[in-house]
């Protein structure tokens, strides 16, 4: 049943009532950029500029990153393509902007907060998306991970604009983050929700560690309500929140996303219709019934297992 359905739906995300919810890629490179922008998705989401560099050992130039900017957002044509700066740190290291060790990676100078002690990687990196945006036309949006701040999100959103880039976004994966999103994005032009970091935050789970996935699961009670408030908090400024952690691939979840009020979902491009799909099904008050579900629930399973009960059968 639902092989048949899937083959029914295309192009860009709607509810059953014709509620835009835009389809999105994760990337990590230019091979993905090449495979997703063949696909019927509406761009990318999240472009992991880390993953490019993994194996840098001194910091690329602005024309070497330029180059691979340039062939990343060539395939989506005039599309949107979300460009996240820099997120290493002690554990995603990068072997020019090592800090040293530290006990809590997670906890330490990760993501901006290493932008903001080596600014000048930073802005050779938007430096560089600006000439490649310029020069492919493709509709770009920088976003800095790991935004704690207000402070942070509006040096950030400066440094965008001093760069010639028209928007400045900020991940929402630190609960500080996501429980003052109405000042935080009042800093941006956009927020998109890292429902992997922000679980790891929310319920004090180092995600690296497979032992702790009940705690990691983004259906406990606890991250929906962090995902919430992020939500209320952007819908009360009129900003555009998304979601780019893995459970915007879930199709049952990105019914409860919805109906919390995102207006985009990216993920791995292989879940892309099978969202698709699920959205087709319901209606926006519908999601909402399903986002109000999830969030009466208890416990983790049970806020699933409500989900499952209201959505179509076919997911
Ligand atoms: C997240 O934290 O949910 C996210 C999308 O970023 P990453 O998985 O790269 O930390
Ligand atoms: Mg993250």
């Amino acid at each position: 049943k639902r092989a048949a359905a899937l083959a029914g739906t295309s192009g860009p995300g709607t509810t059953r009532d014709g509620h835009h919810v835009a389809l999105l890629a994760n990337i990590g490179g230019v091979k993905d950029a090449e495979e997703a922008g063949a696909l019927d998705l509406e761009g990318v989401g999240l472009f992991r500029t880390e993953f490019v560099f993994l194996s840098a050992d001194k910091a690329p130039t602005v024309e070497e990153q330029t180059e691979i900017y340039r062939k990343v957002m060539a395939p989506f044509g005039d599309r949107r393509v979300v460009v996240r700066t820099l997120d290493a740190g002690a554990d995603k290291p990068l072997a020019f902007a090592d800090l040293g060790p530290e006990e809590n990676p997670a906890l330490g100078r990760r993501g901006l907060r290493l932008s903001a002690e080596r600014p000048e990687l930073l802005d050779a990196q938007l430096e560089a998306l600006s000439i490649a945006a310029k020069e492919t036309g493709a509709d770009v949006r920088v976003m800095a991970p790991m935004v704690a701040t207000v402070e942070e999100a509006a040096w950030f959103a400066r440094r965008v604009r001093e760069n010639g880039l028209p928007k400045g976004g900020v991940m929402i994966e630190v609960p500080a983050a996501a429980l003052r999103s109405a000042h935080v994005l009042a800093e941006v032009e956009f927020g998109s929700i890292g429902t992997n970091d922000l679980a790891q935050y929310t319920m004090a789970a180092d995600r690296m560690q497979g032992e702790l996935s009940d705690l990691l699961d983004p259906w406990q009670p606890a991250v929906l309500d962090v995902v919430a408030a992020a939500c209320e908090g952007a819908a009360s400024t009129g900003r555009p929140m998304g979601v780019c952690g893995e459970s915007a691939g879930d199709p049952l979840l990105a019914l409860v996303l919805t109906g919390l009020g995102v207006s985009s979902l990216s993920m791995a491009p292989s879940k892309v219709p099978v969202v698709r799909l699920a959205l087709s099904l319901h209606s926006l008050p519908e999601c909402q019934g399903i986002a109000a579900a999830a969030r009466a629930a208890a416990t983790a399973r049970e806020a699933l297992e409500a989900v499952r009960d209201l959505a179509r059968d076919e997911l």
